[in-house]
C-alpha cells in the first residue's frame, strides 16, 4: 500500500476560478469560513471568512488533464469523460419497458458505445454478476481515478485522488473585491449603450491538498470481491495518474474565467510525500516552516509504526519557505527537488520503482 499526498503554496493574483452565484449584473467569488490564529503571545483561534476555490473545481480540472493525457498514450476513457463532462454513467435508468429514453439516445453523438455499455452494465448487474459490473466500470481510466456513483444500480467507487479547498494561508493574505466592466454596444443609445456588470476579483496567498491512494488504482475492493486490471495496465495508469498533476498544477489547468482573468501565479512552494504501508500527508501550509514540521511528524511517525515497517519520504521545492534541516534517519529520507515538475519526476520514478518491487514480493 503506497500513499503519495502533496501541499501546495501558491499565489494567485486577479482571480475568479470559482465563482458561485450572479446576482442580477454581480457575480460573486467563492468564499468559505476559515479558522486563523492570530496573536503572536495570545494564539487566539478567529473564524473569518476568506475566498476560496472548491476542491471539486481542483478534482474537474485534474480529471480533464486525465482524460487528455490517457488518450494521448492510448490508455481507455469514456467518451463522455474525454469531452470533460464526468457523468460517469450515472445517469437514472436510462431504459424504458424495450426502448432507449429518447433524451438519452444523444449521448450516443459523443459517445458512441453509451447505450450498448449501459445495457451491458444493467445486464450484468441485473444477472447479479456485480464484480464483472465493476470490471466494466473501471474500463475508464477517469472512472477509474476520479470514482463515480450510480444511483440505481447501486454502485459506487470512492474516487482514488483527492482535493482540498484552496485557502489562503492567513487571514490577511487573502481579498476579494469587486471589479466594474463595461460592455458597449455599437451604438450608443440610452438603453443599450454601455452595460455595466461586476465580478468579484480574489488574490490570495493560498495553499492546498491533494492525496492519491496508490494502492488502488487499476484495482478495486468491492462487496463481491477484489477488480484488478492486470499489472501492465495499472503501472501506465499509475503513472499517469502522477503526471496528470503536472499540468493541472504547473500550468493551472482548472478555474473558470481564464480568457479574462487568467490569474498571475507565482508558485511558493510544494511538499510532496510516499509513505507505505500506512498513509502519511504533509503539513498543510500555514506556516513557513511547515516542510520542517512535516520532516518531524515524519520522524515521530516512523518511530511510532516501527513494528508496522512504515516508511516515509519527503519530496519538496521552495522559492521563499524555509528549507528543512535534518530529516534522512530511521526509514525517513528527505530530497529537494529544482521546480515542480522536477518534484513530480523524482515521485514517479520512486513510485515506480517501489510499486515495481512491491508487486514482485
Ligand atoms: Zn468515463
Amino acid at each position: 500500500m503506497v500513499y503519495v499526498a502533496g501541499t501546495i503554496k501558491i499565489a494567485l493574483t486577479a482571480e475568479a476560478l470559482n465563482m458561485v452565484e450572479a446576482v442580477g449584473e454581480f457575480s460573486r467569488h467563492r468564499l468559505i469560513p476559515a479558522v486563523y490564529i492570530i496573536g503572536k503571545e495570545k494564539k487566539k483561534p478567529v473564524l473569518v471568512y476568506v475566498p476560496a476555490v472548491s476542491g471539486q473545481s481542483l478534482a474537474h480540472g485534474y480529471q480533464e488533464q486525465l482524460a487528455k493525457l490517457a488518450t494521448m498514450r492510448g490508455i481507455k476513457v469514456c467518451g463522455l469523460c474525454q469531452m470533460g463532462s464526468f457523468v460517469k454513467h450515472g445517469l437514472p435508468n436510462i431504459f424504458l419497458k424495450d426502448r432507449v429514453r429518447d433524451e438519452y439516445k444523444i449521448l450516443n453523438r459523443y459517445d458512441p458505445n453509451f447505450v450498448n455499455f449501459m445495457e451491458n452494465l444493467y445486464n450484468l448487474v441485473s444477472n447479479d454478476n456485480l464484480k464483472d459490473a465493476y470490471r466494466l466500470m473501471l474500463e475508464c481510466v477517469v472512472e477509474d481515478i476520479g470514482g463515480f456513483l450510480i444511483p440505481d444500480l447501486q454502485l459506487k467507487r470512492t474516487s482514488v485522488v483527492s482535493f482540498s479547498y484552496m485557502v489562503p494561508v492567513a487571514r490577511t493574505l487573502g481579498d476579494v473585491q469587486p471589479q466594474m466592466y463595461t460592455r458597449a454596444g455599437v451604438q450608443a443609445t440610452r438603453e443599450h449603450g454601455q452595460m455595466i456588470f461586476h465580478e468579484d476579483l480574489a488574490s490570495a496567498l493560498y495553499h492546498f491538498a491533494f492525496g492519491l491512494d496508490i494502492q488502488r488504482v487499476g484495482r478495486a475492493e468491492t462487496p463481491y470481491g477484489t477488480v484488478e486490471l492486470p499489472l501492465a495496465e495499472r503501472l501506465k495508469r499509475i503513472e499517469l495518474a502522477l503526471d496528470a498533476f503536472v499540468p493541472l498544477i504547473d500550468s493551472l489547468r482548472f478555474g473558470a474565467k481564464k480568457s479574462r482573468k487568467n490569474p498571475l501565479a507565482e508558485l511558493h512552494s510544494v511538499a510532496v510525500t510516499i509513505s507505505h504501508p500506512l498513509p502519511f500527508r504533509p503539513e498543510a501550509a500555514f506556516s513557513t516552516d511547515y516542510i520542517a514540521e512535516t520532516v518531524k511528524r515524519a520522524i515521530t511517525v516512523v518511530n511510532y509504526l516501527e513494528d508496522y515497517g512504515q516508511e516515509i519520504k519527503i519530496y519538496y521545492y521552495t522559492k521563499y519557505d524555509e528549507k528543512p534541516a535534518g530529516g534522512n534517519e530511521n526509514k525517513v529520507t528527505v530530497e529537494e527537488a529544482e521546480n515542480f515538475v522536477d518534484l513530480m519526476k523524482k515521485v514517479k520514478e520512486e513510485i515506480l520503482k517501489l510499486y515495481q518491487e512491491k508487486e514482485k514480493s
